[in-house]
């Protein structure tokens, strides 16, 4: 059965003319939809033999949240949510005083291996539709009472390995008959599949782009990404000019810092030179620990000389907040808790 939040508007209103009934029904069933009505049955301006149909076709693909975890600050709050087919998928959010974002997956699991993510450790089991992505930010909406204005694709998966349909999702959150969501207000975090940075910049969206670059030497980046061993910083880098050249949009290069292993003044002064005159901008992140790897977090003091070397280069950098600590933010690490804890019992 389908998902009915995997088409369009348009498509939806083909699939009525096809099945004899009028357009206009699409948008009626979609008001439904966004306002929280999750059931045909409910949809009191349609007719039961419209509604018969629509149920005979398709599911209302909404997750089903499981657990719910607020931060102690209350500025982050974080679900683990059941899709149909049973599979867990997390996401969460943060409340800024501009507006709330959502960090929504785009896969379960994920195939990419990189060493400080909880989310890769049980492999990669399948890509998540558009729809469900939609249906992570319809269903937080409604659990938190607000609007969501933000979306990040940074939760579990690689979304350009899920390219299609994330491209797919794109159109859909941006839709004014929908969330409407703009695409400045969202950002897709890759680890750099170089192919598809290039068939992004192309489509020259107005999305912001991040880049986990997390290494100023290929062989430094090979050690905690294996995907350093297809595509080499050289690439990225040149298809990161590229990117900017197409879409006149500042990349964000992530970089995750780890204790003894990239965070030397000699890797800011790397990272500086790979940067230089590029429009950009660098997120410094302090790694979160996890317990299945040894990686360990720089010291305050080594984040902040960091920081310095590349603002002395002029390089723009931040420290990324860290909101959600005490509550399993970082990527996959609630998705796995909660399944250990479901094989002990
Ligand atoms: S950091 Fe992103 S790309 Fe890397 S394993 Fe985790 S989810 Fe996949």
């Amino acid at each position: 059965m389908i998902n009915i939040l995997d088409l369009d508007l348009v498509e939806l209103k083909c699939w009525m003319k096809d099945n004899g009934e009028s357009g206009f029904r699409a948008k009626q069933v979609s008001d439904w939809i966004y306002n929280d009505v999750w059931k045909f049955e409910d949809m009191n301006n349609i007719p039961k033999s419209i509604q018969e149909k629509l149920q005979n076709n398709f599911h209302i693909g909404i997750p089903k949240p499981i657990e719910e975890h607020s931060s102690k600050q209350k500025d982050t709050k974080k679900y683990l949510f059941e899709l149909n087919d049973g599979n867990l998928i997390e996401c969460v959010i943060m409340k800024y005083k501009h507006g709330n974002s959502i960090c929504i997956s785009t896969q379960v699991g994920c195939k990419m291996g990189c060493k400080f993510c909880a989310s890769t450790i049980g492999g990669m089991i399948r890509n998540l539709t558009s729809g469900e992505m939609l249906g992570q930010i319809i269903k937080s909406q409604q659990l938190i009472g607000e609007r969501i204005s933000n979306v990040v694709l940074m939760g579990s998966g690689e979304p350009f390995d899920n390219y299609r349909n994330v491209i797919k999702f794109l159109e859909l959150v941006n839709s004014k008959n929908g969330l409407n969501i703009g695409q400045r207000h969202i950002t897709i975090s890759t680890c750099g599949i170089v192919p598809k940075i290039k068939e992004f910049a192309d489509l020259n969206l107005q999305t912001t782009l991040a880049i986990s670059l997390h290494a100023s030497t290929d062989e430094i980046r090979k050690k905690s990404m294996p995907i350093a061993n297809k595509y080499s910083i050289a690439e990225i880098i040149d298809i990161s000019r590229y990117y900017i050249n197409k879409t006149n949009r500042r990349i964000t290069f992530e970089y995750a810092l780890v204790k003894g292993l990239n965070d030397s003044a000699q890797d800011a002064e790397r990272l500086s030179a790979l940067l230089k005159d590029m429009l950009c901008h660098v997120n410094l992140i302090p790694v979160n620990e996890i317990k299945e790897n040894e990686l360990k977090r720089s010291s305050n003091e080594d984040v902040a000389e960091f920081k310095k070397v590349l603002e002395t280069n002029n390089i723009q950098t931040t420290i990324r907040r860290e909101m959600g600590l005490d509550i399993n933010a970082a990527c996959g690490q609630l998705r796995r808790s909660y399944i250990k804890s479901e094989e002990l019992k």
